[in-house]
């Protein structure tokens, strides 16, 4: 057995340590060596314990009889691979505190479907977290409010956004396998469609995109920078929760003219310029989410809205009903299947 990575050992007075800070478990009555030991293991040793604590001159009794002292989280087996980069790291002080371990982020694939400044920022969180494929779609050229410290340069501006943040992708991350996409958002190559796209747009949600979408049965996370905040999410399953043209249709409900408003928002052309902090908190919460279905964690965002903005810490929030009118939840979809079938009947 091996010390679990990443897991401290904190000296509290002689005879007594503590494993971990949250969800303590204190030790008392341990020797000099034995404390030594502990501090030796917490302070990175990979090797066997029994390897360890043998160069120390401890017999294998000794070792049977501290391991039956300590948190059986304390150890894991030795067949256990070696957690090395600080998200699996990560996990395995949470797995420790008794949450299960998630699914491995190296199998999913996600998509950042808009790269401007936030979405450039989203993919490369998204990238650090460990994903296994990402595939980076945007028709449109750098402008010169996308050009913030770490990502695009003022140089690049004028030029595809998506060949560009391509190149600082595979910069700073080498090993990451990446793809762009063509036009309709489609991955180029032969590895498939994502398992969730990231959709970033300014004003309102493009229909055309979360359409198509919606139709394919592939989940997005919709991230819509607006006038004085960024609304993250809601995360769309297609068939499970409300969808994005039932929040259109419930703006609707509240103002009828909401859909000519709308419009106008497609068309603006300019995107709005964030703050700087709040940016940052919006990307976070994004990538959060987005690393969460990648780990088939629970996703706060299902049918419901955070608005991060300059003024709050924490963002706020808004829950979404799923629309009567739209048709999108599997009811309606049965229902329709069956009036379609006494129409064929
Ligand atoms: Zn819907």
């Amino acid at each position: 057995m091996r010390w679990r990575p990443g897991l401290t050992v904190y000296w509290r007075a002689p005879g007594e340590s503590q494993v971990g800070i949250e969800g303590a478990h204190i030790l008392t009555g341990l020797s000099p060596g034995e404390q030594e030991l502990l501090d030796l293991l917490a302070a990175g040793a990979t090797e066997p314990l029994e390897v360890v604590a043998a160069r120390r001159g401890w017999t294998g009794r000794q070792v049977a009889a501290l391991v039956t002292r300590l948190p059986p989280w304390a150890l894991i087996e030795d067949g256990v691979p070696v957690v090395a980069s600080p998200p699996a790291a990560a996990w395995s002080r949470w797995e420790a505190a008794g949450v299960e371990r998630p699914r491995d982020r190296a199998g999913v694939c996600l998509q950042v479907d808009g790269l401007d400044a936030l979405g450039l920022r989203i993919a490369c969180l998204l990238a650090e977290g460990g994903i296994g494929r990402l595939v980076l779609a945007d028709e449109e050229p750098v402008r010169p409010g996308d050009v913030r410290p770490g990502g695009y340069r003022s140089s690049e501006v004028g030029g595809p956004r998506a060949p560009a943040a391509l190149a600082l992708l595979r910069r700073l991350f080498p090993h990451l396998p990446l793809a762009s996409a063509d036009a309709a958002g489609t991955p180029c190559g032969d590895e498939g469609a994502a398992d969730l796209v990231v959709m970033i747009d300014h004003g309102v949600s493009d229909p055309l995109r979360y359409r198509r979408y919606l139709h394919t049965d592939l989940p997005h996370l919709a991230v819509v920078v607006r006038e004085l905040d960024v609304c993250v999410g809601p995360l769309v399953r297609p068939g499970h929760g409300p969808c994005l043209r039932c929040i259109e249709l419930t703006r609707t409900d509240a103002d009828d003219r909401w859909p000519v408003l709308a419009t106008q928002l497609r068309g603006s052309g300019s995107p709005v310029p964030l703050e700087s902090a709040s940016a940052a908190l919006a990307a976070a919460l994004a990538a959060h989410q987005a690393l969460a279905f990648a780990d088939a964690r629970p996703v706060a965002l299902s049918a419901t809205s955070y608005l991060v903005d300059a003024i709050h810490p924490v963002p706020r929030f808004r829950t979404w009903p799923v629309h009567p009118a739209c048709g999108c939840a599997p009811e309606s979809l049965d229902s329709g299947a069956q009036r379609a079938g006494h129409r064929g009947g």
